[in-house]
């Protein structure tokens, strides 16, 4: 049973609604360092319907920096780890695993996607299918002592906005450094909170832009961005070639969510 003043900080917001946060759906695509924390974070703010997805397995670089993997666990699907951890700590809950890519993912009725993913593909993936489905999306990605944070709402710039229109192919993942804890850290925190006001409904509230943060002079600057015509996500969709590829008919949902009651 969870106590009345387990959330009383959250209600201490004005605009924080506990109800419609234990009531959102919430995908969580990657639970590498970064995804764990934000999955940590999402159930200490409440959240309690999460589907917890990667394909990945637990190796041992993992543990010097993935909260919820133990010794024990090399070799295991990351997804079945953390959805099993993160249960201890709310067993009320419903935290699914997901072991398939995010490509596979099917249905896509969640209130709030989070991308923590160290593929571009998948990002890239994952920003389109929520512009396609109009469910907000925030992608965050940590590279060393670096992070970088979007939100990207049904009408707003998406991920894709951002990126040039050359035929050059997007960096490779493993360009990137090894995750710094403490820059994690921060970026998990920034991505649970814009989940937060998006599961209330407060899309006002929101980051406009693109955040980058430097852990190491502990800068954080946000750059603004606005939508980008020549973008696949924003062209009508009768002209899209994508749409076209799109169009094919939407698979049925693929999680039944508990029936706990929504705000
Ligand atoms: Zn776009």
């Amino acid at each position: 049973m969870e106590g009345g003043r387990r959330f009383g900080r959250l209600e201490s917001d004005s605009w924080a609604d506990i109800g419609k946060v234990r009531g959102a759906r919430v995908l969580v695509a990657g639970v590498g360092a970064l995804g764990n924390e934000t999955v940590k974070d999402l159930a200490l703010l409440g959240f309690r319907h999460i589907v917890v997805a990667d394909p990945g397995v637990v190796s041992e670089p993992d543990l010097g920096r993935c909260l919820f993997f133990r010794e024990r666990d090399v070799g295991r699907k990351k997804a079945e780890v953390v959805a099993a951890r993160v249960k201890e700590m709310c067993p009320a809950a419903a935290f699914t695993p997901d072991t398939d890519t995010i490509q596979k993912a099917e249905g896509w009725n969640y209130d709030v996607v989070l991308g923590s993913m160290g593929s571009v593909h998948g990002r890239i993936y994952a920003n389109s299918r929520s512009k396609m489905f109009r469910v907000p999306y925030v992608d965050a990605v940590v590279d060393g002592f670096r992070g970088r944070l979007q939100v990207v709402l049904p009408d707003g710039p998406c991920l894709e906005c951002g990126m040039s229109r050359s035929k050059e192919s997007p960096p490779a993942p493993d360009a990137r450094k090894p995750a710094d804890a403490t820059t994690v850290a921060v970026l998990a925190g920034m991505q649970a909170r814009e989940a937060l006001k998006i599961a209330c409904r407060r899309f006002d509230l929101c980051v406009k832009g693109v955040i980058y943060y430097d852990g190491i002079s502990g800068r954080v600057e946000v750059l603004g961005m606005g939508i980008d015509r020549a973008c696949p996500n924003h062209v009508p969709l009768k002209h899209s070639r994508r749409w076209r590829r799109r169009s094919a008919p939407c698979p049925g949902q693929r999680y039944s969510w508990p029936n706990l009651p929504r705000a």
